[in-house]
């Protein structure tokens, strides 16, 4: 077996005892992206060289005897919206195209502290605009179970790239989807935390009061791992939670034997045939593991993407409004300041990105603020009630993850509408700030894989990996990564 297809805890356990050196593993992740990158456009940057100075000093300090940390010698992955000092982060952005952040992103410096290789910068969706990676300036990624596929978005660089088998662990965000879509149609492991559990600091704001950053890995026991390890309190994002991290993984043999879980109908006629299905089987594997499981309906969770489709957009036109190309990023010149300005972005922006700056600016505007910005607020808070009391009756909700397999490039381009509704099933999440993980969990009638989402109440991760864990156990290896370009499964 390769080091990299031991996964997380298996690359950690084989630095660490010095049964294998982080530049080996390097060697194979690096190996796996030059093979493959060009067929499916998985990064921007692949910092090969940085990553082979940090190898090197982390086989140096398990030479000396010093504790090498959780994620000793991972290859590890990130979005391109995590700033890395150094090393340009693009956003997938003509307007960030050329942009060395003179800082790291506290999950960066986590990750390095934690032991971990960072090989490169992956592909997403213009600002995290998107559900597909085509919204990305530079092309977009495909999906390596049928590359004539979207890997889903805007997270689909990093989906992809752990799908394939190039990294063991990557890093997304999730705004309304974007870390769970892309794993659902990518046959792997992505969890949104709780909101506050990961600091956003350094993490470039799409809509700051849903963002969040969370791990793709191929297995449950390893997303548990990479979420222990830059999960936890960070004075430098005001909204970050304030209690001690918590490991996760000796949870996961605890099994779901008495819990209360609700499967969510509203979502279930939302879907294909092959994601509804799969959402049942689900909730049957949960009931034969001992859970009680019932049907629920929670029909305020369909208000969720209308909300989400006002309140995403006056969030970015605000957090947008700093590329104006005075203090980074591209400058188109003008006579005048305005007449820069406007050049700048109108040059700089992408489509979609412009949409929804005046989406938003129009939502904010005085006037239509109460009856847009203010109306989907108060939808926000009817979607937080609703699940507040689904909480009482349930300790974990299971629902679809996606409308249908993995879509064609080019399928949805046409129409904005039909790109949004992508993430139905996956808002509402965001809106309540609470934690849900996209579980492999079949194949579908395409044969393509079908994610199974597992929601939990706020800092519920716990039991949300515990279900996971369950799910995985009763889901088929062939619903899966990793796969090599065109479906073909890997040693
Ligand atoms: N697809 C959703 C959007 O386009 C979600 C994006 C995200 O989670 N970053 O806004």
């Amino acid at each position: 077996m390769t080091l990299l297809g031991r996964g997380v805890a298996g690359i950690a356990a084989a630095v660490r005892s010095k049964e294998a050196s982080a530049r080996e593993v390097l060697a194979e992740s690096l190996a796996a992206i030059e093979q493959l990158e060009g067929e499916l456009h998985c990064f921007h940057t692949v910092m090969a060289e940085r990553a082979e100075a940090a190898a090197a000093a982390l086989d140096e300090k398990v030479a000396r005897g010093e504790d090498p940390g959780l994620l000793a010698g991972v290859p590890v992955a990130l979005k391109d919206n995590m700033c890395t000092k150094g090393t340009v982060t693009t956003c997938s952005s003509r307007i960030l195209e050329n942009w060395v952040p003179p800082y790291d992103a506290t999950v960066v410096t986590r990750l390095r502290a934690a032991g971990a290789v960072v090989v490169g910068k992956t592909n997403l969706d213009e600002f995290a605009m998107g559900s597909s990676t085509e919204n990305s300036a530079f092309g977009p990624t495909r999906n390596p179970w049928d590359t004539a596929r979207v890997p889903g978005g805007s997270s689909g660089g990093s989906a992809a790239a752990v799908a394939a088998g190039m990294v063991p662990l990557a890093y997304g965000s999730d705004t309304g989807g974007s870390i769970r879509q892309p794993a659902s149609l990518c046959g792997v492991v992505g969890v949104k935390p709780t909101y506050g559990l990961v600091s956003r600091y350094g993490l470039v704001a799409f809509a700051s009061s849903l963002d969040q950053i969370g791990p793709f890995t191929l297995s449950v026991a390893d997303s548990a791992l990479g979420l222990e390890a830059v999960a936890g309190h960070d004075p430098a994002d005001s909204t970050s939670i304030d209690r001690p991290a918590t490991s996760y993984a000796g949870l996961l043999e605890e099994g779901v034997e008495g819990l209360r879980v609700g499967l969510i109908e509203d979502f279930v006629s939302e879907v294909s045939p092959s994601c509804a299905e799969a959402a049942r089987a689900a909730a049957e594997a949960l009931g034969a593991a001992g859970a009680k499981v019932e049907e629920v309906s929670i029909p305020e969770v369909l208000h969720g993407l209308p909300a989400y489709y006002v309140i995403a957009p006056a969030e970015a036109s605000s957090n947008l409004a700093r590329y104006d190309g005075v203090r980074y990023g591209l400058r188109v010149g003008g006579p005048d300041v305005a007449a820069m300005n406007a050049r700048t972005r109108g040059a700089g922006f992408g489509k979609e990105v412009r949409r929804r700056v005046m989406v938003g600016t129009y939502a904010l505007s005085a006037g239509y603020y109460d009856a847009y910005y203010g109306q989907a607020q108060r939808v926000r808070t009817l979607v937080v009630e609703a699940f507040a009391r689904a909480y009482e009756r349930f300790d974990v909700l299971v629902a679809p993850m996606t409308p249908s397999e993995a879509f064609r490039l080019g399928e949805k381009t046409a129409n904005p509408l039909d790109m949004y509704v992508s993430d139905v099933c996956a808002v509402p999440s965001n809106l309540a700030g609470h934690p849900a993980v996209s579980v492999p969990f079949a194949l579908g009638a395409e044969g393509l894989p079908v994610g199974v989402q597992v929601l939990a109440p706020a800092l519920g991760e716990g039991l949300m990996y515990r279900a996971a864990a369950v799910l995985e156990q009763a889901a088929p290896p062939a619903a899966r990564g990793p796969v090599r370009p065109g479906g073909e499964r890997r040693a």
